[in-house]
């Protein structure tokens, strides 16, 4: 028996098998000749008008055009999950930054002109410089750094930290955050925009997910210091630290006052740490 592992899908979403019609013909019929009555198509399992069931855990005994079904079926629920960047209408795209950004990235370097060492990024062997109030360091793998990213939704940094030091609070805009730990332990976390806080110490070999655009930061506990790899879904995901937007950007006094419930002097001093 396959195990009752199922996926169930509505009728009207899978127009997409009208394509399959072409190379199947048992496939060729409406949407309602799957549902009415009750049949099976390999391992696809029809359950009444409104739903299908496929088996997943009988795949190991499907035929390829059983898989191609499932695929072609279960692509409407896929659709929701693709990467934030668009998608590349080419092998590859190495930047030319000698060109002004235009649209939604950079012009391409020519083909012919295009090297080994166009793929090749050297910027993340040392650490950047911990020695400052938060007491670590990102150095960034972004498109504007590396040029081989552009349209290949990719993006990658490296983080140290002091004992101490911490990646304040901040967000990608435009990219999820998968990181790495090299080295050490850090309480890292994120914040949805529910206020549902995630957050917990990783050591090194953890892995820990930051969604898009939610807040989130790493704090070194340990005693040693600390290092971490992360990588995006961005070839520019943006850095945005959150109390550097609000008290570095020049914003009227009037509204920090009024959205952290301090007085004037407070907003000074803290205009004056972060300008
Ligand atoms: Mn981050």
């Amino acid at each position: 028996m396959a195990p009752s592992v199922f996926v169930t899908i509505k009728c009207p979403t899978w127009s997409s098998l009208a394509m399959f019609g072409e190379r199947n013909p048992r496939l060729t019929r409406s949407c309602k000749d799957y549902f009415n009555p009750p049949k099976v198509y390999g391992s696809v399992h029809i359950v009444n008008e409104d739903l299908l069931r496929l088996p997943v855990g009988s795949l190991k005994n499907a035929t390829m055009i059983t898989l191609l079904q499932l695929l072609v079926i279960a692509a409407p629920i896929f659709q929701v999950i693709t990467a934030s960047d668009p998608d590349p209408l080419q092998d590859f795209c190495v930047a030319d930054l000698t060109k002004d950004l235009t649209l939604n990235g950079y012009p391409c370097k020519r083909a012919a002109n295009t090297t080994t060492e166009d793929f090749i990024f050297s910027g993340l062997r040392n650490s950047g410089n911990t020695s400052v109030p938060t007491g670590a360091a990102a150095v960034f793998g972004f498109v504007q750094d590396y040029p081989g990213l552009n349209t290949l939704g990719l993006g990658i940094a490296r983080l140290d930290w002091a004992p101490g030091g911490l990646i304040p609070p901040h967000t990608h805009p435009r990219g999820s955050e998968i990181i790495y730990v090299v080295k050490g332990s850090l309480y890292a976390g994120f914040v949805t925009t529910q206020n549902q806080l995630f957050a917990r110490v990783i050591s090194k070999g953890d892995v820990m997910i930051f969604p898009r655009g939610l807040i989130h930061w790493q704090l070194n506990v340990g005693n040693t210091t600390a290092m971490a790899i992360v990588t995006l879904d961005s070839q520019s995901p943006g850095f945005q630290l959150i109390a550097n937007s609000m008290f570095g950007s020049d914003i009227l006094d009037e509204v920090l006052v009024k959205t952290f419930f301090i007085d004037e002097n407070a907003v000074r001093q803290l205009k004056a740490t972060f300008s």
